[in-house]
């Protein structure tokens, strides 16, 4: 078996969206024709990614076996890697390791659980992560949280997603939200508060005890992820649990974050490795107890690639991330996920389950120069 042909392309969702709304796909073709899909992390649209996966991993992957992924994702790596390995690389390793995952299981006639070794559920609860908090008063908040609780989340996270050059910026507000969103919950419902960054390790530790005392069920990257050891310091400080490393980008990077004492680590599957990535670090997760809980904001590629591996997980102790409402995303799929009274149903079909309809990818696509 041989890789015959690698497709590279942004989607518009909308016509005449900003370029960086865009989402990143790649397309990997065997030389029997069989195709899978992967997904770049779509920052700034993935564009960054998709040059590199065209100009710098393509060229070197046609006459490939495709079942060599993992050779394929540490060939690549270690060839690129001083053009990483954070950011724009991570995000290219990831798509190309997710098409060949998808490809891999539809070669062999599998869905990708089965092929990771099983899967311990094929429903999987998840998450409402509500974004954008920040700016939006008490009642604004409420308001939204209300309307994603219709969806039945297993739980709610709240973002708050402020200027990144800020720090520490409204510690009062932040808390009152909180505790709004705490008592239009009640008591005992999960809850999460995702600091985007947001505070100094004085602020951190402020809005870490007024969560706590709230019951919030944990702290999301309260301080700049590149302070690693003072994440670690504050996760050992704090009793609520303090999560991070949605910006890691390497398996040794999660290992730093486990190491400096952050017990809850938060790869995503786009950005760090793809499947393979992510199952290295569940094994990583696994043998020092820390929890996995990967974050993941793509309704589609990315999301059936996260679920597959989360199913396959011994300790899968917190639901799925579901991001933001965004069906516009969902529009060149014939069958995306979609919960169904509150879970998500794993594809039972091989690879990642997912099919293109190809009159909308037409359509929409925009290659990559
Ligand atoms: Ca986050």
């Amino acid at each position: 078996m041989k890789i015959a042909k690698i497709e590279l392309f942004q989607i518009e969702w909308v016509p005449g969206e900003a370029p960086e709304k865009r989402g990143a796909f790649i397309r990997v073709y065997a030389d029997d024709g069989t195709v899978g899909i992967g997904e770049a992390s779509p920052m700034q649209g993935g564009l960054a990614s998709l040059t590199i996966l065209k100009h710098h991993m393509a060229p070197d992957l046609i006459g490939a076996d495709p079942l060599d992924h993992a050779v394929i994702h540490d060939r690549m790596l270690h060839k690129l890697v001083k053009l990483g390995p954070e950011g724009a690389l991570g995000g290219a390793l990831a798509a190309l390791d997710i098409a060949l995952w998808d490809l891999k299981g539809k070669l062999l006639g599998q869905p990708v659980c089965k092929l990771l070794g099983g899967a311990w559920t094929t429903k999987l609860p998840f998450y409402a992560s509500i974004g954008n908090n920040g700016v939006r008063t008490v009642d604004e908040v409420l308001r939204v949280v209300e309307q994603r609780l219709k969806d039945k989340p297993s739980a709610i996270k709240i973002r708050f997603d402020n200027e990144r050059t800020k720090l520490d910026h409204d510690i009062a507000g932040d808390i009152a939200k909180a505790k709004a969103v705490r008592k239009l919950c009640g008591d005992d419902f999960p809850l999460a508060f995702d600091a985007n960054n947001g505070f100094t390790m004085g602020g951190a530790i402020r809005m870490g005890r007024a969560l706590e005392d709230l019951g919030f069920w944990w702290f999301e990257e309260p301080l700049q992820h590149y302070h690693v050891s003072e994440l670690g310091s504050l996760a050992r400080h704090l009793d609520i649990t303090v999560s991070a490393g949605e910006q890691t980008y390497t398996t040794a990077g999660v290992a730093d974050l486990i190491n400096a004492g952050v017990r809850m680590v938060q790869p995503d599957i786009v950005k760090m490795g793809g499947i393979t990535g992510l199952m290295r670090c569940a094994a990583l997760c696994q043998a020092h107890g820390a929890e996995l809980v990967p974050h993941q904001t793509q309704p589609t590629v990315g999301h059936l690639a996260n679920m597959h591996v989360a199913a396959s997980q011994l300790h899968g102790t917190k639901p799925v991330e579901l991001d933001d409402p965004s069906a516009r995303r969902h529009v060149i799929f014939s069958n995306p996920p979609k919960p169904i009274d509150g879970l998500f149903h794993l594809p039972t079909a091989p690879g990642l389950g997912i099919e293109t309809i190809e009159a909308e990818v037409s359509k929409r696509r925009i290659e990559v120069a």
